[in-house]
């Protein structure tokens, strides 16, 4: 089979290109970021690589042609830049999808979207099933750029379905593993990461008890190969995550005593100051992981503690090698 991942140069899609790898089928990576996380790739039988952006509609138009199935995860994701750039944003995550899907739809190739669990916004009512609601604050406030932005491309989606296009989309939960970046910023497990090379404190926002579902790359993979196998996930939208919810604060502990080397100490700090004065945290995050574990036949196997050792061995690994 052949498979298109655009976006397939960053954390999600490098590790979609290993199991696409593995399976012996064969991967085209449309990317304008860095090669670094599928360098290991290049010289593999079957890897393509292909530096250019999803704008480019005539080399869409010629991939989609050539392959079987389309991984659509390019995109702008991360506080840092969603709230940094809303233009881009919303320009690559509503124009970029539609122009792979119109690609898509052109010649029927099955599409898997790449979404997200923000698309529920702050909804107080979890866990969150798929038809749940949207609950977001106003477009004044650029954090809800990216929900929307995201919540577009699964609009697009769903009528392209209706329109014939096999499509899935899929809601990620909180994904950490190894690769992911960037350290220092983004997301909470590589801020603390960061802090936790450098010695430094771990900065817990608030009193950290907000909660997250932390799913594992692996579990992440399986559900989105399977998604993109089985015709029954077609016109659907699919939490995937696991229901083990976590507190900030317990994740921060977690992973001071799996660091080990006990330089780090817990710091409460204020919202305003890792985010700016414009930022509204979600209070809990929870998946209905029904879906996932009935259309896509995956169950969770790796637990926060398993998956947080292996992926900050990864991390030690990656700073001793520089
Ligand atoms: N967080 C934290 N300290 C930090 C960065 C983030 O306590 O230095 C918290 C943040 O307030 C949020 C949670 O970690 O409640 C997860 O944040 P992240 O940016 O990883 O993703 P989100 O789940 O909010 O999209």
């Amino acid at each position: 089979m052949r498979v298109l991942i655009t976006g397939g140069a960053g954390f999600l899609g490098s590790h979609l290109s290993d199991a696409f790898i593995a399976r012996g089928d064969e991967v085209y990576v449309l990317d304008t970021g860095s090669i670094v996380k599928v360098r290991h790739l290049l010289s593999k039988a079957g890897f393509h690589y292909v530096h250019d952006t999803i704008f480019n509609l005539e080399l869409l138009d010629g991939l989609a042609a050539k392959v079987d199935l389309i991984y659509h995860l390019a995109a702008v994701v991360g506080v840092e830049h969603y709230v940094a750039d809303p233009y881009e944003t919303l320009n690559v995550n509503v124009n970029g999808t539609q122009n792979m899907l119109k690609a898509a739809y052109k010649y029927n190739k099955r599409v898997v979207f790449g979404s997200t669990s923000e698309v529920y916004g702050r909804n107080p009512k979890v866990p969150w099933s798929e038809r749940d609601d949207r609950v977001l604050g106003a477009t004044t406030v650029d954090r809800w750029c990216y929900s929307t932005s995201k919540a577009v491309g699964e609009h697009f989606c769903f009528a392209y379905h209706k329109m014939g296009l096999p499509v899935v989309v899929l809601r990620f939960f909180n994904v950490y593993g190894p690769r992911l970046d960037r350290l220092d910023v983004g997301r909470v497990f590589t801020i603390f990461m960061g802090q936790l090379l450098r010695g430094a404190d771990l900065t817990v926002v608030g009193d950290g008890t907000q909660t997250r579902c932390f799913t594992y790359i692996s579990d992440v993979v399986e559900a989105m190969v399977q998604a993109g196998l089985r015709p029954e996930a077609d016109g659907e939208a699919i939490n995937v995550g696991t229901e083990v919810e976590t507190s900030i604060l317990d994740f921060a502990r977690l992973m001071v005593k799996l660091y080990g080397p006990n330089k780090s100490e817990i710091k409460l700090v204020s919202q305003e100051q890792i985010y700016g004065p414009s930022y509204e945290d979600i209070p809990r995050r929870v998946p209905d992981t029904t879906k996932m574990r009935t259309l896509l036949g995956v169950k969770p196997k790796v637990s926060l503690e398993q998956g947080l050792k292996l992926t900050i061995e990864w991390f030690e690994n990656a700073q001793a090698r520089g």
